[in-house]
């Protein structure tokens, strides 16, 4: 199955994913993720986009569809993918149809408050990349990862201020990518959820699964 995940900042799409990709066994590809290790890694790429991302800006699409095209041509996501965070524009959106035929489109729904709770409180593993939050999901020795021993740490994007221009980013650019998709028969939609469970269950009743 190929699909695209989408919804505002902080919807929980990289969550769902993961735990989707794992029960059905697709790949969840993320190009903020793409673009983190990017940064962290120093290249030329992460250099490149390093303000951009901080700021909670969008990287230029022309780079962002060729990382796309290239990880998309690779052996292990031929019969199925789950995009996280892509696309994030029109332009993204016509260009993936170009060279790959997405079969479902998830739009997760959440109000702008509970993205600047969520994302206020965030706090991210740098080496597996799950997402604690301070109040409703804290790690238990501040800095490691319960899960894997990794660094926790605050991401850049999830200053108020990042937030807040992800946020108008999000309506400007990406929102009308849920009409471009609902006219062509693919959109799903759910509604966010606070505990995971439920996030699960609302997510395979939208999906019909
Ligand atoms: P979130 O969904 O929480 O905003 P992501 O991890 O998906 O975070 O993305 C982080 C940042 O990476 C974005 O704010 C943007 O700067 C960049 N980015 C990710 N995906 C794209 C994309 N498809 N097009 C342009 N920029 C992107
Ligand atoms: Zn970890």
């Amino acid at each position: 199955m190929k699909m695209i995940f989408m919804g505002p900042p902080g919807a929980g799409k990289g969550t769902l994913a993961a735990k989707v990709g794992e029960m059905f066994k697709i790949l969840p590809i993320s190009t903020g993720a793409i673009f983190r290790s990017a940064m962290s890694s120093g290249s030329a790429l992460g250099l490149k986009i390093k303000a951009i991302v901080e700021s909670g800006g969008l990287v230029d699409d022309q780079t962002t569809v060729q990382l796309v095209k290239e990880r998309l041509a690779q052996a292990d996501v031929q019969k199925g993918y789950i995009l996280d965070g892509f696309p994030r524009t029109i332009p993204q959106a016509e260009e993936l149809a170009k060279f790959s035929a997405v079969e479902r489109v998830l739009n997760i729904r959440i109000s702008d408050a509970d993205v600047m709770e969520r994302l206020g409180g965030r706090q991210v593993c740098r080496t597996c990349g799950y997402n604690f939050h301070v109040i409703f999901d804290k790690v238990a020795k501040e800095g490691v990862c319960d899960h894997c021993g990794g660094e926790v740490y605050t991401r850049n994007d999830d200053k108020p201020d990042a937030i807040l221009k992800r946020l108008d980013v999000y309506r400007e650019q990406t929102a009308p990518l849920i009409g471009y998709y609902r006219e062509k028969g693919v959109l799903y939609e759910m509604q966010a959820m606070v505990k995971f469970d439920d996030t699960m269950e609302s997510f395979k009743k939208s999906m019909g699964l």
